[in-house]
């Protein structure tokens, strides 16, 4: 099988690096392997490692870094700029240098509400800027689906829109200027200028007098050719918007600039304008029997002048439905009706008058109520902005649904963004479907219908040299097709590898003008070669080494993740599927602290400890493994961006692939130590429920020993941890001695009448809670009897978590397959098995069945409790609660059970007492990562990040996992908590016990 090496170095480029930093960079830079791996793909099929990537912090470091390569001997570097990497083009792909202005460059430098505009830096995104502006009233109104990850920088430079393009326009429509830096570090101002000042500013005869005579000649040449070939679509060109240049007296370069893919240059600041944010809002869900009913409705439905009409077909839907967004919306599309679905329009309407939003509303629901002009099968109606919300959450999610088809042959970009005028787009579309329909390929369709922009992802396996092949037939097909109902292939996100269209589409003639403009900014053709259009070369320059990169991307690059993961057995791939499938969307950069996606990204803002970032390195890995060739260095650097994985499974469920890093992280380390020494702090975690459970009984005298500085020293030194808790000393007596409790006694429980056994609960002890809080479990047990439950302690056993997150693979099978007959042989009594630890029941849950067959179902307490409390009367203790309850769940348990905290409050409901619920994400302890030396960076970054604040605010602190507890206690000793309890968080059960005995002493 052959080895493909992909980390060749170029040694101009350890040059350019290393004269750099003497140079005044100030920012980051890495050349080493995983980071080059991570920046090696977006969301398109293509793979191109790149020599490095440097992280600026501001112009500064720009200018520093364009300033050196405009130097003889650096003309030769080449770079990509890049913000979020969400392109599904290819557009910020490059074999040079990347220049990411994502991590630092992501400020707000100005906000003058006053006179409607925002400054700001490169790197913000979209929705983080937007947070910023809502209190103002305003916003940056182009919206995209990655508006949670994708950059204004990367948005300006693909000229981007979504969802209210209709009435918002593109991103460049809402620029009021850029700053700009050459590839020579020149820096030029791109602003709308009178004539007047466009011609001071050429009189000047600089760099950029140079360039706005150029190219205002050239506008003011073309214009009639330009009036001609540009149709007035909206959505019709992005980059070298020639028809933009000069509007009425006002010449604006930032029109060129924006949509050209960082081709021309390196946006280092943008102003914005601002928009008012519309006062008023709602939302309809219209249900078809057919996709094409929808599309033929949604012509009707542009003349009542909604902001937004969005489609989404059925294989959407059904695919929505095995996802977590599906909770949140599937009553809206008919719940269990929802099969006879087989299309929905999303129809958003938006005033600053609510009377006149709402007789706009009524008047088209009572024509569909009346069913007498749309071809509607059914609506939702609705003003709520957690219902709107989620709605769109379900359109944005479109691509990343349709990723997570079964199969070889995956949804895959490259004609997923075709633009049509609106009034073609029906027969359009049936075109379009007919064309894969006869070649037998998949696909799913949704977008924005009112603009002519349907998303269509063909499914091909881009592994087989056949898909590839057909791959090329549909992308040129398509082209054809599009332009036969006059429209263009790159309807919203830009062009990157499909760049060798444009001729097609505007002509030779302007496009030979288009490669003139490349190449009077960028000459050597430095900046992301290969994209959009290569410099036109004149004289010498024509016969220059540097011709040989004068060349155009092509759709069919052989450059691709399939053409990598060719090379792994197809039997291998099956074994980790979902790591190969990832398809980079970015899902897993979400900036927002209260989500709970990927913290170890969050805290690091480093992609390299993604999910993505991970998978990336794990399918890199594999190749090379199967290929008899593995990098030792690229094997350490996948070891130690694994390491700081929190295993909280936030990619298990919310990653449209699901590419559950922990899973393989497990079998990556049971490989990777299977010829080396593990580290001794492996060993003590993956034995830390073992020795809970026997230390416990001799806690009076371990715990002064842990205690002692000795020991303490020694635990940093040795095995790199910190901050162990004590023991408490356990014994299943402490537990059945409580009254009401009963031991575990299988043939008893067998012989209860059913009407009982409903009643009781068979506790699933874990080792955390168990061992280390004690008091904690007693408390939960006293509750559940004062409740009027029989809580049954199970005798504690051993779930092998942490053998799982430490990779000892058999070990933690042998566990699993022990605890699970256990567990099996309870629920044979029909008693309902409840585990008190959220993280260990779900591993229960997850883990334990890829090992084991048919696991019994367990229940976390919330779950039960919710069933079990119905029509249990409660006292109302809402007298005797505090004023502010806040209740925090563990993160794996919002992550895998989307409804968490809404079953939490039902159970406090049923005592009249309301909690809170902040948004967070995760604490930063999960387990034992917060204990490991080597993680306190992170495990702080993630408490400050959400928690503190709320947990600063509560008057009472609930927290379900025995680490968030933990973590909790352990920040009320330091820092601005340190005034608030010594206890930090209570488990729920245990605060409501102690309002039952407040309660049950006033009774008295
Ligand atoms: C699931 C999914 C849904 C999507 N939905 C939409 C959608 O609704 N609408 C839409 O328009 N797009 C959409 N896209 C495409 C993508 O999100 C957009 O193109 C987005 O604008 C890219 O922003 P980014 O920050 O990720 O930029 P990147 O992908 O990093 O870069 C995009 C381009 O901009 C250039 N660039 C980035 N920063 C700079 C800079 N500072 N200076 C100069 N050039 C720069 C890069 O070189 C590259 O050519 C979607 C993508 C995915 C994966
Ligand atoms: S890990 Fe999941 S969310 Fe992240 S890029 Fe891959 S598929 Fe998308
Ligand atoms: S388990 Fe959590 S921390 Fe680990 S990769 Fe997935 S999202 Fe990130």
């Amino acid at each position: 099988m052959p080895n493909t090496s992909v980390f060749a170095t170029n040694f101009l480029y350890l040059n350019f690096l290393q004269s750099l930093e003497r140079a005044g960079f100030k920012g980051e830079m890495s050349p080493d392997k995983a980071t080059r791996l991570s920046l090696a793909t977006d969301n398109s099929v293509y793979q191109i490692i790149p020599q490095g990537a440097v992280f600026p912090t501001n112009e500064a470091d720009l200018l520093a870094l364009f300033e050196l390569a405009g130097k003889a001997e650096f003309t030769g570097i080449q770079f990509a700029p890049r913000g979020g990497g969400t392109g599904t083009n290819g557009q910020s792909l490059n074999s040079g240098l990347i220049v990411d202005c994502s991590r630092y460059m992501c400020d707000i430098l100005e906000l003058n509400v006053n006179a409607g505009y925002v400054r700001v830096q490169p790197g913000i995104i979209r929705d983080q800027l937007n947070d910023a502006l809502r209190p103002h009233g305003v916003f940056f109104a182009p919206s995209l689906s990655t508006s949670n990850r994708a950059t204004v920088g990367g948005m300006a430079s693909t000229d981007a829109c979504g969802q209210g393009s209709r009435i918002y326009g593109r991103t460049s429509n809402h620029v009021k200027g850029m700053k700009i830096v050459l590839a020579d570090g020149e820096q030029v101002a791109c602003k709308p200028m009178t004539s007047a000042e466009l011609d001071t500013a050429i009189a000047k005869g600089d760099r950029s007098g140079l360039l706005y005579k150029q190219i205002s000649q050239l506008v003011a040449q073309k214009a009639s050719l330009i009036e001609q070939v540009f149709p007035k679509l909206n959505r019709f060109m992005t980059g070298y918007n020639l028809a933009h240049v000069q509007a009425d007296d006002s010449f604006n370069m930032a029109a060129l600039v924006c949509g050209s893919e960082g081709t021309l240059a390196m946006v280092s600041e943008l102003t914005l304008q601002l928009t008012p944010i519309p006062k008023y809002k709602q939302l309809l869900a219209l249900r078809y029997a057919s996709f094409d009913a929808a599309l033929r409705d949604a012509s009707r439905l542009v003349e009542l002048n909604p902001d937004a009409i969005e489609t989404i077909d059925d294989t959407i839907i059904q695919l929505a439905k095995d996802d977590v967004i599906w909770h949140r919306v599937g009553e809206f599309l008919g719940a269990e009706q929802a099969d006879d679905v087989k299309a929905v329009n999303l129809v958003e309407f938006s005033s600053m008058q609510v009377e006149q939003l709402s007789s706009k509303v009524d008047s088209v629901c009572a024509d569909l109520d009346a069913a007498q002009t749309s071809s509607a099968i059914g609506y939702f109606r609705t003003d709520k902005s957690a219902d709107m919300e989620a709605l769109w959450d379900l359109r944005k999610k479109g691509v990343g649904l349709l990723g997570n088809v079964k199969g070889k042959r995956r949804p895959i970009p490259f004609v997923e963004d075709t633009a049509v005028p609106p009034e073609n787009l029906a027969d359009y579309i049936v075109e379009f479907r007919a064309l894969l329909d006869d070649l037998g390929i998949r696909y799913g369709m949704f977008g924005h219908v009112d603009a002519g922009c349907l998303h269509v992802r063909p499914a091909l396996n881009m592994r087989d040299p056949n898909d590839t092949k057909l791959m090329r037939h549909i992308s040129d097909s398509v082209s054809q097709l599009v332009r036969k109902y006059g429209g263009v292939m790159w309807g919203e996100h830009g062009k990157g590898f499909r760049s060798e269209y444009t001729p097609d589409v505007i002509g030779l003639e302007l496009y030979e003008d288009m490669r003139q403009i490349k190449a009077w900014f960028d000459p050597h053709n430095q900046l992301n070669p290969g994209k959009i259009c290569t410099p036109l070369c004149s004289g010498a320059d024509c016969h220059s080494e540097a011709t040989s990169e004068l060349e155009l991307v092509k759709v069919d690059d052989p450059r691709t993740r399939g053409a990598m993961d060719s090379q792994i057995p197809e039997s291998v791939i099956e074994h980790w599927e979902p790591i190969v499938s990832c398809n980079g969307n970015g899902a897993c950069f979400n900036y927002q602290v209260e989500s709970e996606m990927c913290p170890s990204y969050k805290a690091t803002k480093d992609r390299v400890h993604s999910p993505k970032g991970r998978a990336t390195l794990l399918r890199e890995w594999l190749r090379q493994d199967q290929t008899g060739h593995v990098d030792k260095e690229l094997e350490d650097q996948t070891y130690a961006a694994l390491n700081t994985c929190l295993a909280c499974k936030a990619c298990t469920t919310q990653c449209p692939i699901k590419v559950d890093i922990p899973t393989y992280r497990s079998r990556f380390l049971a490989s990777y130590f299977s010829n080396r020494r593990r580290p001794l702090k492996d060993y003590v975690i993956a034995g830390v429920e073992e020795f809970g459970i026997w230390a416990g009984k001799l806690s009076g005298l371990v715990n002064p020993i842990m205690q002692t500085s000795l020991v303490k020293q020694v635990s940093k030194q040795l095995m790199g941890m910190q901050n162990l808790p004590a023991l408490h000393a356990y014994s299943l007596s402490k537990l059945t001695a409580i009254n009401g409790v009963e031991g575990y006694q299988p043939d008893y429980l067998h012989s209860l009448p059913d009407v009982d056994k409903q009643r009781h609960l068979l506790i699933v002890q874990d080792a955390f809670t168990s061992c280390f809080d004690l008091p904690t479990m007693q408390g939960i047990l006293k509750t559940l009897v004062a409740m009027g439950f029989v809580p049954v302690v199970m005798p504690l056993g051993v779930s092998g978590k942490a053998r799982h997150v430490k990779g000892f693979e058999k070990s933690f099978i042998k566990c699993a397959t022990a605890q699970a007959e256990k567990l099996k042989s309870a629920c044979d009594t029909g008693i309902s098995l409840v585990a008190i630890d959220p993280s260990i029941g779900l591993t229960y849950r997850d883990e334990y069945t890829q090992v084991v067959d048919k696991m019994p179902e367990i229940f976390l307490l919330h779950e039960w409790l919710a069933i079990a409390m119905e029509g249990v009367i409660c006292p109302d203790l809402s007298g005797k609660a505090a004023t502010s309850v806040s209740l925090f769940a563990h993160c794996s348990e919002k992550a895998m059970l989307p409804n968490t905290n809404q079953l939490w409050q039902t159970v406090f409901a049923k005592f009249g007492i309301v909690i809170q619920t902040p948004a967070v994400g995760c604490c930063g302890m999960a387990g034992t990562f917060g204990h490991e030396l080597a993680n306190q960076n992170v495990s702080q970054a993630l408490f400050d990040m959400s928690w503190k604040q709320p947990v600063a605010a509560a008057e009472v602190v609930l927290a379900t996992g025995y680490s968030c507890r933990t973590q909790t206690k352990l920040q009320a000793t330091k820092g601005p908590l340190a005034n608030s309890s010594e206890e930090g968080a209570l488990h729920p059960l245990v605060y409501l016990q102690r309002l039952l005995v407040m309660h049950n002493e006033s009774v008295v």
